[in-house]
């Protein structure tokens, strides 16, 4: 498969990925596809020295940028043992809308699914007051985030529906918090 950009470093870090990064583009545009477009042609240039592995716009279509076993550029320190996903979301509190979610839900299962379960480790193990799953988090929450006043997703971000969602669809590739349920 041909990925989009030459803006990452090349891997294998397989083993080493231990987090999922939720992302905002916040390029201000208020046509979701202008936006989801000056994403895409930001990252293709790899002078701007900026990547992520996943994109998923207001459709909830899913663009894949950066092969998972090389290194994106969306998180500082934080890049050689993380995942990359940003949401085309056009400012901060611009609402997502839920087929934007279900995407993304279904992405974050997969991932989940292929990385954890077949390593035989739980992925559904949760943390925190919005009881997400250890290795997803906002950028606004990772230490390199924090330390560089990021914002994204936002407090407007739908957590607990995308916990739903994400549960709905492990259910379908295999084990999760909703199996036996239905
Ligand atoms: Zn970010």
């Amino acid at each position: 498969m041909d990925f989009l950009t030459k803006a990452y470093t090349p891997g294998p870090y397989v083993r080493d990925v231990d987090m999922v990064i939720i992302h905002c583009t916040r390029g201000g545009n208020p046509d979701p596809w202008k936006e989801l477009q000056g994403t895409l042609d930001y990252m293709l240039d790899r002078r701007n020295e900026v990547s992520s592995h996943y994109v998923v716009d207001t459709e909830g279509s899913v663009i894949y940028v950066v092969e998972e076993n090389n290194i994106a550029w969306h998180a500082g320190y934080s890049n050689p043992h993380s995942i990359g996903i940003e949401l085309v979301q056009a400012f901060l509190g611009a609402d997502f809308p839920r087929r934007q979610i279900v995407g993304l839900a279904s992405l974050l299962a997969s991932i989940a699914h292929r990385r954890w379960e077949y390593a035989g480790l739980n992925p559904w193990t949760h943390r925190g007051p919005l009881a997400l799953p250890t290795w997803l988090i906002g950028h606004d929450a990772t230490t390199q985030g924090a330390r560089w006043g990021k914002t994204d997703p936002g407090p407007n971000f739908p957590w607990a529906a995308l916990l739903f969602y994400v549960a709905y669809f492990g259910r379908v590739w295999g084990t999760s918090p909703l199996e036996g349920q239905s």
